[in-house]
């Protein structure tokens, strides 16, 4: 008998049809002798309208009161789900966050969980009953409703399973698993059957969005076995572990990531004199303005190039920024692009094979693509190229890395 933590999104709990199918999906499990604690996200499109709702009395609204409002989605997907059980035979009851005690800190809109009491639910499964437990919400020490950020439901489902020591955390989405890339992009690109934490979460951060990324931090600290499954789909989905078994057939490259929320800046004709970055990046991240890559050119004359990249929401305020910097340190100009992409390929296998990097650029360069930036880490390599070759970039790159599912699957 294991004890497993299910967490349902909100397209799968999206109408009260789907809440039925969740519930029957439920049963099947717990008639196999497990015990279940059961996540749920508000219903699909609820949390937006209950934010558009905030936003009609004030541009900011008091933080504190915008979690008390957007807890409520949760609060009504966990008792339509428990009543669905209750309905076809399943003992179950609901728990909000505070209830559970959730215990986060007092940062409204994007709380951290500090501790799970998981007493009462260990209680409620030992007397059979199904936990549906709202995800996405906690309380914090003074007794505030506070929320964990968007897409947090993930959060709550696998910091349960860590306190409750659950044997799964099983996420339930509108995909079957985590593909090599988006299956939107290339036709071709296939789940995969297992995927390590530390490649989930690069390509988490790198702009795949099946899973929260606090979420895959959660589960690689507390070592959490996390499957991705399709809701009303059979199949194994994808498990994402911890060992990174070499096999024969295990590609290099796991998965092809990509973002196209990020704007590229440069200063030229900086002087080229110790400081520099500090004098330039200082004040970006003043302005509160996260920085991705950085690129600093070879000098030459005594001046030099300074590159980075910052998320396109940051362009404007990254750019006015920059310009005062430019004006104070006497620089040639300062030049802005948004249309630009990012583009990575993910895989623990860069560990121990040489030439991945190069067999990236032989394949953008093949296409005629122009690389702008590069950076790499242990276990990935990211390129910048212009906007409108992202596509030809992704589909390239898994072909090239052999990463396109055989004719007639995936298609
Ligand atoms: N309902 C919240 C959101 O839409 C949390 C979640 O779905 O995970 O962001
Ligand atoms: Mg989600």
């Amino acid at each position: 008998m294991a004890l497993i933590v299910q967490k349902f999104g909100g397209t799968s709990v999206g109408s009260v049809d789907r809440i039925e199918q969740v519930a029957a999906k439920v049963k099947k499990f717990r008639d196999n002798g497990d015990d279940i604690v059961v996540v749920v996200s508000a219903m699909s499109g609820e949390t937006n309208r209950l934010i558009d709702l905030a936003k009609q009395i004030s541009e900011q609204p008091v933080a504190r009161e915008l979690d008390v409002m957007v807890s409520t989605g949760e609060q009504v997907t966990i008792a339509l789900l428990a009543m669905a059980l209750i309905k076809i035979g399943v003992p179950a009851v609901s728990y909000t966050g505070s209830q559970v005690r959730i215990l986060t800190d007092s940062a409204h809109t994007k709380a951290r969980i500090l501790q799970i009491d998981s007493q009462q639910i260990h209680k409620e499964l030992k007397a059979g009953r199904v936990v549906v437990v709202a995800g996405f919400q906690g309380v914090d020490e003074a007794g505030n409703i506070t929320t964990l950020g968007r897409g947090g439901s993930d959060t709550t489902g696998v910091a349960l399973a860590a306190a409750l020591k659950a044997d799964e955390c099983q996420i339930y989405t509108d995909v079957d698993g985590v593909y090599t890339t988006d299956p939107r992009v290339v036709a071709k690109a296939q789940r995969l059957d297992k995927i390590t934490f530390e490649e989930m979460l690069e390509m988490a951060s790198l702009g795949s969005k099946v899973l929260q990324i606090r979420a895959v931090e959660f589960a690689g600290k507390y070592s959490v076995p996390l499957r991705v499954l399709h809701s009303f789909q059979e199949g194994p989905g994808t498990l994402i572990t911890l060992d990174e078994e070499e096999s024969m057939e295990q590609p290099i490259i796991s998965g092809i990531a990509f973002n196209r929320d990020e704007a590229k800046l440069t200063i030229r004709g900086v002087p080229d004199t110790p400081g520099v970055a500090f004098k330039i990046l200082g004040p970006i991240s003043s302005a509160n303005v996260e920085v991705d890559m950085i690129v600093q050119n070879v000098a030459h004359d005594n001046t030099t190039d300074f590159t980075f990249t910052v998320h396109r929401n940051d362009y404007h305020n990254a750019l006015q920024v920059l310009e005062g910097i430019a004006r104070d340190m006497g620089a040639r100009e300062v030049i802005g692009d948004v249309d630009i992409a990012k583009v990575s390929i993910v895989g623990v296998g860069m560990r121990s094979h040489a030439g991945v990097a190069s067999r990236m650029f032989e394949a953008l360069a093949k296409e005629n693509i122009n690389i702008q930036m590069i950076s790499t880490s242990e276990i990935k390599v990211s390129v910048v190229i212009e906007e409108k070759y992202l596509e030809l970039a992704v589909r390239a790159l898994h072909t090239a890395f052999e990463l396109d599912a055989p004719a007639g699957k995936g298609e």
